[in-house]
């Protein structure tokens, strides 16, 4: 069997177009979608990130306002600025960016954003939002990988999902909302013994790991659905997932490539996510 892909670029470019289509309706009524996306220090892959959702905005519709500072910045004006932006009118979405450097208490930064502007979906009003099936923002990445699952028209409902990983951006989430669609749903992780076990029983494997090749063939039911979340390096520098793709892509029947699978649905569901909270924020919704 040779798996069929799953192209995060092309459907990104179709959510990206409805994202456009929603911010010109609400422009048309005098509401400018804003994001702010807050970036302290100098780290090199943050400032990669920051500029490529920048850009996303600029593409779509949305306002963006970037924000720069030291990396000396003192976590009481960090927090004075999350704070002048949770009143800001123009602003609907805030997004610090991660890491922040070590003085500052990241959950604590994370905290003060109003949930209604929570368009990163870390807030813990966000989290518990999404456990208790309640409106809020869902975390980007695996609410990405939810809308690769449904453009294939992948019914979740008594299917078998596992998910590698456990981290409260990914592996947390993306479990929850698997369950939400009644998916029976395993969570493995460091400490899970024989992984392959686990994996070989899946309809659906969610990688998010961090680490090169870690699931491969064998670990693979076949005809199953693959969605590889992780971002690392291989020896020539070249970008790859947790999936061992080649292999993989001879048992699974769908797999998302890395690149152009998940990551740019990341950024899109953050669009998704900005859009949706002028909506509400302007009762269009
Ligand atoms: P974390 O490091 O926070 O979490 C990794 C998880 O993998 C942990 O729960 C860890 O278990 C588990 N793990 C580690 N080793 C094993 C193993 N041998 N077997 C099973 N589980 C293991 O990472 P994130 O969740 O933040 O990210 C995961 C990956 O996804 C990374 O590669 C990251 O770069 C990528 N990523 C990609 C995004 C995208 O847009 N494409 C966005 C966000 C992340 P334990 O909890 O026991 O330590």
């Amino acid at each position: 069997m040779t798996a069929q892909l799953i192209d995060g670029n092309a459907l990104s470019r179709t959510l990206r177009a409805e994202v456009a289509t929603r911010a010109a309706a609400l422009e048309a009524r005098g509401v400018v979608p804003g994001l702010a996306v807050v970036l302290v220090g100098e780290n090199p892959a943050s400032q990669v990130y920051v500029r490529n959702k920048v850009k996303a905005c600029e593409d779509n519709g949305l306002h963006s306002v970037l924000e720069k500072y030291p990396a000396e910045l003192s976590e009481a004006e960090l927090l004075a600025r999350v704070d002048a932006l949770n009143k800001d009118p123009a602003i609907h979405g805030i997004l610090v960016q991660l890491p922040l450097p070590p003085h500052i208490d990241a959950h604590k930064v994370i905290e003060a954003i109003a949930p209604a502007k929570d368009v990163d979906g870390f807030h813990v009003a966000s989290a518990g939002a999404l456990m208790t099936g309640s409106p809020g923002f869902w975390p980007c990445t695996p609410y990405g990988c939810m809308k690769m699952l449904e453009s294939i028209g992948c019914e979740l409902r008594g299917k078998h999902a596992v998910v590698i990983g456990r981290s409260n951006i990914v592996g947390k989430p993306m479990a929850l909302m698997l369950l939400a669609k009644n998916a029976t749903v395993t969570i493995c992780h460091s400490a899970t013994p024989d992984l392959g076990a686990f994996t070989r029983q899946a309809d659906v494997v969610v990688a998010a790991v961090g680490k090169r090749n870690m699931l491969t063939a064998d670990m693979v039911k076949p005809g199953a659905v693959v969605i590889d979340v992780g971002m690392n390096r291989n020896e020539e520098g070249k970008l790859c997932g947790d999936v061992d793709f080649a292999g993989v892509c001879e048992v699974a029947g769908w797999i998302t490539p890395v690149p152009g699978g998940v990551g740019p649905m990341t950024i899109t569901m953050l669009l998704v996510n900005t859009i949706e909270a002028a909506e509400r924020a302007a009762g269009a919704t």
